[in-house]
């Protein structure tokens, strides 16, 4: 019984060991693609009513030379815990921003917004609004064609700090975005207090909205909630028209999804929509 103890722990200790050994791996990786230039953006567009695109919302890729495209969730959580999201969110928005000013020199892309997705560590930075200022002002690119998207787990925060950065880069010109809303730590409270002005219905209610009646009831009390308190909403996740017509009648005018587009490399975002045009 001891020895089978005994080769349990080891095993644990194997495991364990093991698990180290992958993030340390990962780790270096990724600090090699920052240097190497591994990371890409890809845009998947944000339209109308009339779906036409008024923006779209930067998602980041590792072109990885081995492995071919990892997608975020294969390699942002340990970016998050390791701190190394910190300069691949730099990175990300030093690239948005880039495009963003690109944008502006004609006409047919001017009106265009990016939104880029903000990590709570990287926005608990205590240099993260300067951080941003530096980035847009050097840019060249308008902060108001920028928009920050942020998870609910910041409303954990001191509401006091969350407030204050918000509102100096609102002040800025930058629009901030509550990304995922409905599935984490949703204070109603804050939200009130915190100068958002568009909540994104989350892809988790749109998937099963014709499925699952309490889906519809959800949306309905984020539509209205968000009426009331005078944001914008778009809903992700939106795949076929049926969703699109459900979510409309529920009086939402902004819509994300595979329906009008997945993630694609600039280029091809403008080459599709001049092509549709
Ligand atoms: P998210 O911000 O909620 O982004 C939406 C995700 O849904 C994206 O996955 C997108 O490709 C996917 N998606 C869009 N439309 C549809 C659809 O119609 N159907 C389905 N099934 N999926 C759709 P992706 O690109 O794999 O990104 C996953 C997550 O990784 C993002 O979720 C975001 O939390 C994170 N992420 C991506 N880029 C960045 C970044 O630059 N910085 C940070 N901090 N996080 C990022
Ligand atoms: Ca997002
Ligand atoms: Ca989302
Ligand atoms: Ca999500």
């Amino acid at each position: 019984n001891q020895i089978t103890g005994t080769v349990a722990t080891c095993v644990v200790v194997l495991i364990m060991q093991a698990d180290v050994d992958a993030r340390r791996a990962l780790e270096g990786e990724v600090r090699r693609a920052i240097a190497r230039g591994e990371f890409e953006l890809h845009y998947q567009p944000q339209v109308d009513l009339k779906g036409a695109m008024t923006g779209v919302e930067a998602l980041l890729r590792w072109r990885h030379p081995t492995k071919g495209m990892v997608p975020p969730n294969a390699f942002i959580p340990l970016a998050e815990e390791t701190g190394l999201i910190i300069p691949i969110g730099e990175w990300v928005l030093r690239t948005a921003a880039a495009q963003l000013q690109a944008w502006s020199r004609l006409p047919e892309t001017q009106h265009l917004t990016i939104a880029v997705n903000v990590s709570a560590t990287q926005f608990r930075q205590p240099d993260f609004v300067e951080q941003v200022r530096a980035i847009v002002t050097l840019s060249g690119a308008r902060p108001q064609a920028l928009k920050l998207e942020l998870t609910e787990s910041v409303l954990a925060d001191d509401m006091g700090v969350v407030q204050t950065k918000m509102k100096a880069l609102k002040d800025f010109g930058i629009c901030w975005s509550l990304d995922d809303f409905g599935t984490g730590y949703s204070s109603l409270s804050s939200l009130k207090n915190l100068p958002f002005e568009q909540v994104k219905i989350d892809q988790s209610f749109v998937r099963e909205l014709l499925t699952d009646p309490r889906n519809g009831a959800i949306v309905e009390t984020i539509m209205r909630l968000s009426v009331s308190l005078g944001l914008a909403v778009i809903a992700e996740g939106v795949e076929t028209e049926a969703q699109r017509a459900a979510l409309e009648a529920a009086g939402c005018q902004c819509f994300q999804g595979y329906l009008y587009g997945r993630p694609v490399p600039v280029c091809e975002l403008l080459a599709q929509r001049s092509a549709a045009a």
